[in-house]
């Protein structure tokens, strides 16, 4: 299913490349493939990145994850959806939950822009619209919604062959099979529901790309688009009962729901199913925003937000 060879992430100083071998050790300590590369196996896989003298962020070398890359997101939520129907499960489509049915201080099911569905338990899996539905039903949730935008390019002849991703820039890039670039980088930092991006946050994206890779000053922008990501405080989903009895939270997945959710979808259905925790979720409930345990592992999940 993956298109590209591997993951890279450029190191651009002495002192990150120490931090880049801890990471490497780190992940090889818990059986996840990952190796580190020196300045000249760099340039080998890539030769048209900027390893100019002056170039603002010169190259020491590279953290490798051979079996990571990028894999068709419509093709997996159709194979996802496919496999529910298959199990009998009902997708409602431009269907909109509009308010939560409460009787006896419990959620019994929702009223939707279709009709009333009534159910034992209820799952709201909504992302960039967790916060705005929470109001409906009731409370507040720890979750700042941002826009994320991405871009692509005209397309050109492959390449480059794997996923390229810059810490000093914030940018990342790789090539589709179809041969546009495909490029993304940071938050917009103004909590926004704009689903379109703009242009101050396109441009800091692209120079970014531009000091990685000068090659592409003459490439031309395709389409750009903007998503809404939900963003908790400790950079980690939240899983599980919301203050509302019988409703159940899935959301906070920020910019790394896509890769998160065959083990987020997998327990938040055991939680659905049980009215119950699975061992994995249970560190994930709202409730730690209350006690304080929060889950350090930002850095773990590899995203800055
Ligand atoms: C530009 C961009 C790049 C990204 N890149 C990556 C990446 O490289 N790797 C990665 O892992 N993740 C990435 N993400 C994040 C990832 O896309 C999300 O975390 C993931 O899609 C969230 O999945 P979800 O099923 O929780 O929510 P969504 O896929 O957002 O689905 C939520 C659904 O809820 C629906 N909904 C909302 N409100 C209502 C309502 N009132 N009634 C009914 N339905 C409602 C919406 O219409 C939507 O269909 C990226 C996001 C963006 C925007």
């Amino acid at each position: 299913m993956l298109s590209q060879r591997g993951m890279m992430q450029i190191v651009s100083s002495p002192g990150e490349m120490e931090m880049a071998a801890r990471m490497v050790n780190a992940m090889q300590v818990n059986g996840v493939q990952a190796e580190l590369l020196d300045r000249a196996e760099v340039q080998r896989r890539v030769p048209i990145f900027n390893f100019a003298p002056d170039a603002r962020y010169p190259v020491y070398g590279a953290i490798l994850q051979q079996r990571a890359g990028v894999a068709r997101h419509d093709a997996v939520a159709w194979g996802y959806a496919r496999a529910a129907d298959r199990f009998g499960i009902d997708i409602i489509q431009q269907c909109e939950v509009q308010a939560f049915l409460i009787e006896g201080g419990r959620c019994v099911g929702v009223a939707t822009s279709r009709g009333e569905i009534r159910a034992d338990r209820v799952g709201m899996a909504v992302a960039g619209n967790s916060g705005a539905l929470a109001a409906k039903a009731g409370f507040r949730l720890p979750i700042t919604s941002y826009t994320l935008q991405a871009c692509v390019s005209e397309p050109v002849k492959p390449i480059f062959d794997t996923v390229l991703v810059s810490p000093m820039t914030g940018t990342y890039v790789s090539q589709s099979d179809k041969g546009e670039m495909v490029i993304g980088g940071d938050l917009d930092r103004v909590p926004s529901y704009g689903q379109r991006g703009n242009l101050p946050q396109l441009e800091t994206v692209l120079s970014g790309l531009l000091e990685m890779f000068p090659v592409f000053r003459q490439l031309r922008l395709l389409r750009q688009w903007g998503g809404t990501v939900d963003v908790t405080p400790d950079s980690s989903p939240i899983l599980g009962e919301s203050p509302l009895a019988g409703l159940f939270v899935n959301g906070g997945w920020g910019t790394g729901g896509f890769k998160g959710i065959p083990a987020g979808g997998t327990v938040f259905a055991h939680i659905l199913a049980t009215g119950s925790h699975h061992q994995i979720s249970r560190p994930f409930d709202l409730s730690r925003f209350r006690s304080g345990h929060m889950i350090d592992e930002a850095a773990g999940a590899g995203i800055a937000h």
